[in-house]
């Protein structure tokens, strides 16, 4: 994950990482350096700039070339700033609701349907949580039996009702059997289209409107590039969302999409998915990522 974005960076910080003299000029062509790599990994050109100016502006505060390490001291500034881009903080997920109600929403295709199985399962192992899972895409029956197989998979109830075509009606419908149930999260999967258009994005803000979730989230391929960037920004207009999930970050991503989306959105990522397995679910650490990307 995140190979060449790594290499790049590696490379753009190299002189640095060593212990060769230090100049105002090599600072210069390294910060430049940096802000050609995130370019080349899909960062938006405006946080790039940015970015790269707060980085020299620190470098220049802290007066890196007095320093005994310069060059370390250089790695820390990018690393903090890049920690900085992606969130700062971990971000958690508000469980406060009785039951808790977490909305998916996104693209066809962007691992909504397996995400949801994976928070499920993650929900239920590592908080003890008694999830039920909701099915409310009724264009594509086999949406609705993906969700069952997933739940099947990971032990957790699935509610569905094929018959029901209406799917605020089928999302109130589920929360209210989750509380008869004593399910104390409901984790809502709906349907997503090919492109961002009016009807879905109505239909979603509709169900949200009707059952008032603690967690509206939003699920993206990290692979779109800045396709991500953008069709995180429309979501994000019409739902005003809690949280971003990237999926996909197993693959050959460039992954300049997640540094993107948090500054344009400016909503926290909350967790990524590294497979296609149920266990391959990541909260998402802006600090480790960063590790990640400078390696
Ligand atoms: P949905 O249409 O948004 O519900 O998307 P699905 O959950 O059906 O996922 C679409 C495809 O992406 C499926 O083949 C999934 O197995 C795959 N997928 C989902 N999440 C990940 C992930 O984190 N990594 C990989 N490699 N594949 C994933």
């Amino acid at each position: 994950m995140f190979d060449s974005l790594s290499e790049k960076l590696d490379k753009a910080l190299h002189v640095l990482k060593g212990h060769g003299q230090i100049t105002e000029i090599n600072v210069a062509e390294t910060t430049k350096e940096v802000r050609r790599a995130l370019l080349d990994a899909d960062v938006n050109f405006k946080i790039a700039k940015e970015f790269t100016n707060r980085v020299k502006e620190k470098a220049l505060g802290q007066n890196v070339l007095k320093t005994l390490q310069p060059g370390q001291l250089m790695v820390k500034i990018v690393k903090d700033e890049l920690t900085e881009l992606m969130g700062g903080d971990a971000s958690g997920i508000n469980l406060s609701g009785s039951p808790s109600v977490i909305l998916m929403s996104g693209l066809q295709g962007s691992g909504k349907t397996t995400f949801s199985g994976k928070l499920a399962n993650y929900l239920k192992k590592k908080k003890s949580k008694n999830p039920l899972l909701v099915a409310c895409d009724v264009y594509r029956p086999a949406a609705i039996d993906q969700l069952h197989v997933v739940g099947d998979q990971i032990g957790v109830p699935v509610f569905s009702d094929r018959e029901n075509q209406d799917p605020v009606s089928l999302a109130k419908a589920g929360v209210a059997h989750a509380k008869a149930n004593g399910h104390n999260v409901v984790i809502i999967d709906t349907a997503g289209r090919l492109a961002v258009d009016e009807q879905m994005m109505t239909e979603i803000a509709n169900i949200r409107d009707a059952v008032s979730p603690q967690e509206t989230l939003f699920v993206v391929d990290s692979m779109t590039g800045q396709d991500a960037v953008n069709t995180a920004k429309a979501f994000n207009d019409v739902l005003d969302f809690d949280g971003v999930i990237l999926t996909k970050l197993d693959g050959d991503t460039r992954g300049g999409a997640a540094i993107s989306i948090k500054s344009v959105v400016n909503k926290p990522i909350k967790f990524i998915g590294t497979g296609e397995k149920m266990e391959a679910i990541d909260v998402f650490y802006p600090a480790r990522m960063a590790d990640r990307i400078l390696g």
